[in-house]
């Protein structure tokens, strides 16, 4: 099979840059391991995309679904194992088969980062979660935690608790990543409980989680406290594994790109895969945009 454009990861910014890339008059096939959408499919709302107001991370994911595929983007639903350069174009090998791409757009995103302390994967599904929206409502009434100080772990609080009787959300430090707007409004709930400057050290259970050990990284001081579960919102690493060789990474493991999000000849980056300082919604369409056009400039050069 042959394409012009191969574009690797379908969330915002592998969508967007399908819908660019067709506009433009190009074959693009498009490979996704897992399910369309990418992390946006669990945010619960968003309400910071222009022009758009409030809307569920769901409905956005459908909505660029929908206009990448009735402009004719196709979809492999599959995980790519490896590129190489062939016959001044690229072999972009999957589970399944092979294609012949003449470019490659690399939007593979972020996936979640551990809280890398003892007994994390054994309870991972019996009590640790990574997404708040997902698993919320099995602890409806229950005592949970969630870890981290950005949007995302105080979006996950804002879910969790309007489910639970009480969280705790537990920081590194004092100040938080997230936005003032979103840290006042959880500060205002009288069931989330702050633990400031604090690590988890261990997670504790049997069969399932029942607590963790929280320590003070001022005091060095330690303390049980009783948890159904626990929300892991610590940040993300970029999956970029498979393009070592490819291109160019930074010690965290992401593309290194500028603006104009050309990562090597022929291999173009966008969204949170990409070395950048802003990593939004709305950043990663800008990227998809400017990957396509620049990737459909490359597919018609001489
Ligand atoms: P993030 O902004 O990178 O925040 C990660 C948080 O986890 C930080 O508070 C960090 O602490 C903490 N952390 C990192 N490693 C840790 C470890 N090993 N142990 C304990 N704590 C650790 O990640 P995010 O909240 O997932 O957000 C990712 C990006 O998506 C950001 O750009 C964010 O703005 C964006 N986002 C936007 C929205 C929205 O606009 N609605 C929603 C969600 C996410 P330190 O601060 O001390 O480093």
């Amino acid at each position: 099979m042959k394409t012009d454009i191969a574009i690797i990861g379908a969330g915002t910014a592998g969508m967007s840059a399908a819908i660019y890339a067709k506009r433009a008059g190009k074959d693009v096939l498009m490979f996704e391991g897992y399910m369309p959408g990418g992390q946006i499919v669990v945010t619960p709302e968003v309400d910071n995309y222009p022009a758009l107001g409030k809307v569920s991370g769901y409905d956005f994911a459908i909505g660029l679904f929908n206009q990448a595929t009735e402009l004719g983007t196709e979809m492999i639903s599959a995980n790519v194992s490896r590129i190489t350069r062939k016959d001044g174009g690229f072999l972009v090998s999957y589970d399944g088969g092979e294609v012949e791409a003449k470019a490659i757009i690399i939007a593979t995103g972020a996936k979640n980062r551990k809280l890398d302390v003892e007994n994390e994967d054994k309870f991972t599904g019996y009590g640790v979660s990574y997404c708040a929206t997902c698993d919320g409502a099995f602890f409806k009434g229950q005592t949970v935690a969630v870890v981290g100080g950005g949007n995302t772990a105080f979006e996950d609080a804002e879910v969790l608790a309007s489910l639970c009787s009480k969280v705790y959300l537990i920081h590194r430090r004092e100040g938080f990543r997230a936005e003032p707007e979103k840290v006042a409004k959880i500060k205002s709930l009288p069931n989330v409980e702050f633990i400031l400057n604090a690590k988890v050290t261990e997670l504790k259970g049997d069969d399932k989680l029942s607590g963790a050990v929280v320590e003070d990284v001022v005091s060095g001081e330690k303390r049980e406290i009783a948890l159904n579960g626990i929300f892991v919102a610590v940040g993300q690493t970029p999956s970029t594994d498979v393009f070592e060789g490819l291109v160019k990474r930074d010690n965290a493991g992401y593309i290194i790109a500028g603006e104009d999000c050309i990562a090597a000849e022929g291999v173009f980056v966008a969204g949170d895969c990409r070395t950048k300082k802003v990593r939004q919604l709305v950043t990663a369409a800008a990227d998809g945009s400017v990957a396509a056009l620049a990737a459909s400039e490359y597919c018609s050069r001489d």
